[in-house]
């Protein structure tokens, strides 16, 4: 058993093919998704997608590469989207320094604001963190009662130490499978078990060997948690029930 703990399903390449595409998770033993909303409109549709299937559920947030000026007149929209139960957590939202498509003082205004609703409500959050680690954890200290996870880990050793030292949780996706990068597998092996979740991005990072596919897809997180198994010198069941408990707890999904 597996949970993909982070995919768009509401993004029109799963959307347009979604039935399939839950067939195909829950005949490779992923039983559980959670689908992440990247903004306001997105967040509705993740909410509405999991209110109709019982075993999908979402967080809703600003992506940091699509906030807006606007969005700063619309937090308390954001703060009224949280509250059905079918959303178990707030994001993504952090801080995306390598694309910098928002300029960073919104970014950091847009991330604290969404800190302070997930604070609030006591829910976790979903953080997407690209070259901005720094940056990230000082204004996550500012909320040091708020859970978190790392989405789809990619930086360095020290890095994924530092984060792990503060009890975050540390999410790993297609890459830590591409062939070139032996630094994410051996820190993939290193993270402490019960920090650890696996997860697709999907529909972006197919892993190998189904990188040719350009549609990544929920059921492909099998082939993620395979890899870092073996790193580990553990069964994939293993690791399957591993993640699966760390997901239940961290989500509040038992
Ligand atoms: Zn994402």
């Amino acid at each position: 058993m597996l949970i993909d703990t982070h995919c768009h399903l509401t993004d029109p390449r799963l959307f347009s093919q979604l039935p399939d595409v839950l067939a195909r998770a829950h005949q490779a033993g992923v039983t559980r998704i959670i689908t992440i909303g990247t903004d306001l409109a997105d967040d509705q549709a993740a909410i509405e997608l999991c209110t109709n299937h019982s075993d999908l559920r979402c967080a809703v947030g600003i992506h940091p590469n699509y906030v807006t000026p606007d969005d700063r007149h619309r937090v308390d929209e954001l703060r009224q989207l949280i509250q059905p139960s079918v959303v178990l957590a707030v994001g993504e939202m952090g801080l995306d320094y390598h694309y910098d498509r928002a300029p960073r003082p919104l970014q950091q205004q847009l991330f604290q604001a969404q800190l302070a609703i997930a604070q609030q409500a006591g829910k976790p959050v979903v953080i997407h963190c690209r070259q901005a680690v720094d940056d990230t954890l000082a204004m996550l200290n500012e909320f040091s009662d708020v859970r978190a996870v790392f989405h789809c880990f990619t930086g360095t050793f020290a890095e994924a130490g530092r984060i792990a030292d503060r009890g975050y949780l540390i999410g790993f996706t297609g890459p830590v499978t591409f062939k070139r990068n032996d630094e994410l597998r051996a820190i993939a092996a290193a993270v402490p078990l019960d920090q650890l979740l696996v997860e697709t991005d999907a529909p972006y990072l197919s892993p190998e060997p189904m990188r040719k596919h350009k549609t990544n897809e929920p059921a492909f997180v099998v082939h993620t948690a395979a890899m870092i198994a073996q790193q580990r010198n553990i069964s994939l069941e293993q690791l399957g029930q591993a993640t699966t408990a760390n997901a239940q707890r961290f989500f509040a999904w038992p």
